[in-house]
Formats: structure tokens, C-alpha cells, sequence
């Protein structure tokens, strides 16, 4: 069966190299969208078991202590990732921003969300969670509604003024459908800032490639598929130096979009897949880690991992 581009749906692409974790699972580069994709991808059913079972595994450094929001919160500072949020909200919330609708795709534990509603309570708060262990921990809050997916939204008919995608795009195996969907709960005043993993970031391990992100962007690459679905880039965004992700700003407005035309195709997300490595030293600490999961409990593992955090402040 041939292989076809995620962004572009052209043939012109090069397999790379199988992915450390599922040798099946290959690493595609389309040419003509600077683009990196896996293929084959799991099918609905897999999507489901491996994001239960096998996801939390890869990123044990998010499995918190205990199931408590308190617990949740420590594992947030220590990672990091509560001042991210901090700084996304800061970005994209003002605090006469009242009666506002936002909805947050891909809420987690609603991180983000909490720290919108600390910049101003006048918001009206939504996320979309599918994973139950996340959910459970933010669906009791009495500050913002989470639901599980899109069609459970679009039953509100309620259209949002900003909507927040961090980190979840490139889990997204159907571009197309997704940006197709989420017009039903937007209009041409919509903001929507999409964050997603910076593939021409200088990574040079292959397990940056893993399964749970079927599509690597580049900066041409989210563009390209962004205005091929009609989205108007209004800016690129970012709220701190650092180079490991993108952040567009964009709005739906019903017509053609060429923004992607006048980027140039520097090709370097090629070149650092090629020069990827994953050395015989990456392989036994991944067989460590594999192993050890088996035997120490996820939650405690989690605590060890999160110490690497703390060396570095
Ligand atoms: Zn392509």
C-alpha cells in the first residue's frame, strides 16, 4: 500500500526509521510540507488500549504521587509545567476579558484552565479531557465544565470565543476532520492558538519520535495544514526563549489561505532525522526503565523521574 503525506496527501515522501518503541510503526518525511509522520498508525481500538496502558508509561514523570489535586499541583511545579500554564493564561487572558467563552482542548488536569480563572472569574470555562484519570481529578471543580470530546461540546451550541490546543494537535492522526469539526464551535472572531512540539527544535534522540505524536511539524508544515483548512495565521507566538515548541494564533475566515507559499522550505527537519541517533547506552536505559516499571509501582517511578527537575534548578 502506498504512502500518502498527513498534510499534503502527495506520494512524494521517504521512509526514515522505525520508531524505538514499535518497530512496525515507521517514521515518514514528506518533502514538499518539511512534514514528519508515523505510519502505520494504530487503529481506534489500539489508539484506546495504548493510550490506557503504554502512554503513561513512556511519560512516568506525569503519573502524580497519589490521585489528589494537592498531589497533582506538587507534580506541576516540579516539572515545570505550572508555570508554563501560568505563562500561557498570562498570554492569552486579560483581565477585562469578562463573560468570555474558552474552551481548552486537551484540558489535562486543568492546569491551564485554573490558571485562567485566577486572571479573571468572569471567564466561562470548558475543557475537553478523554483520559478519565485526568478528568476525574478536574471535572469536580466548580470552576470550569470538562467534557470528553468535541460532539459532547458541539450539543451546547455554545460558540467560543478562544479556544486553547496545547499539546494536542500533534496527537491528532486526521488533520482534516479535526480543523473540520472544531469550525462547528467557532466563528471568524474565534482566537485559537494551537502549541505543538517544535520538530526543527535541535532533538537528537530518535525516542523523540514516539507513538502517541503522529505528526513532527515544522513551522512550514503546521502552516501549510492550518490554511489548507481555510485557518488564517495571525501571528506565531511564544512565551518564554525557549525553541522547543511552536505556538500559532489563528482564526478560521471561509476562504483560501496561502500563508504557507511565502515560507521557505529549509528542509531541516530532514536533517535532524537523519542525523537522529539512538545508541546501545539509549537502548539498555530504555530496557531499565521497561523493566523496572514491571516491578516498581508507576507512582513511585514517577517520583524518581521527577528528580532529574529538580538537579536542574
Ligand atoms: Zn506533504
Amino acid at each position: 500500500m502506498s504512502v500518502f503525506c498527513k498534510i499534503c496527501n502527495g506520494y512524494e515522501v521517504k521512509e526514515k526509521w522505525p520508531t524505538v518503541y514499535n518497530k512496525n510503526i515507521k517514521l515518514y518525511y514528506c518533502n514538499n510540507c518539511n512534514h514528519g509522520f508515523l505510519n502505520p498508525y494504530f487503529s481506534k481500538d489500539e489508539l484506546d488500549n495504548f493510550y490506557k496502558d503504554e502512554y503513561r508509561k513512556i511519560f512516568v514523570f506525569n503519573i502524580p504521587f497519589k490521585k489528589t489535586v494537592k498531589s497533582v499541583k506538587q507534580m506541576m511545579e516540579d516539572t515545570g509545567q505550572l508555570t508554563e500554564s501560568t505563562l500561557r493564561a498570562n498570554m492569552i487572558i486579560q483581565k477585562d476579558d469578562n463573560k468570555l467563552n474558552v474552551i481548552d482542548i486537551g484540558s489535562g488536569t486543568g492546569m491551564f484552565l485554573n490558571c485562567c480563572y485566577n486572571i479573571n472569574r468572569n471567564l466561562k470555562l470548558y475543557g475537553i479531557e478523554p483520559d478519565d484519570d485526568h478528568k476525574y481529578l478536574s471535572s469536580n471543580s466548580d470552576k470550569f465544565l470538562i467534557f470528553n470530546n468535541l460532539d459532547e461540546v458541539k450539543k451546547l451550541n455554545v460558540i467560543f470565543d478562544k479556544v486553547t490546543i496545547f499539546h494536542t494537535f500533534e496527537h491528532i492522526e486526521n488533520l482534516g476532520d479535526f480543523l473540520e469539526n472544531l469550525k462547528q464551535i467557532i466563528n471568524e472572531k474565534t482566537e485559537i492558538y494551537i502549541e505543538v512540539p517544535n520538530g526543527e527544535y535541535n532533538w537528537v534522540k530518535k525516542s523523540f519520535v514516539h507513538l502517541a505524536h503522529p505528526q513532527i511539524f515544522s513551522k512550514l508544515s503546521i502552516t501549510k495544514v492550518l490554511n489548507l483548512n481555510n485557518y488564517k495565521i495571525l501571528s506565531y507566538d511564544r512565551y518564554d526563549k525557549r525553541t522547543d515548541y511552536l505556538i500559532c494564533k489563528v482564526r478560521f475566515e471561509n476562504q483560501k489561505q496561502d500563508q504557507y507559499l511565502k515560507l521557505k522550505n529549509n528542509k531541516l527537519l530532514e536533517n535532524i532525522i537523519d542525523n537522529a541517533k539512538w545508541g546501545i547506552i539509549d537502548a539498555f536505559l530504555k530496557f531499565i526503565k521497561d523493566k523496572s516499571i514491571l516491578i516498581i509501582p508507576a507512582k513511585y517511578l514517577g517520583v524518581l523521574s521527577r528528580l532529574k527537575y529538580k538537579y536542574k534548578k
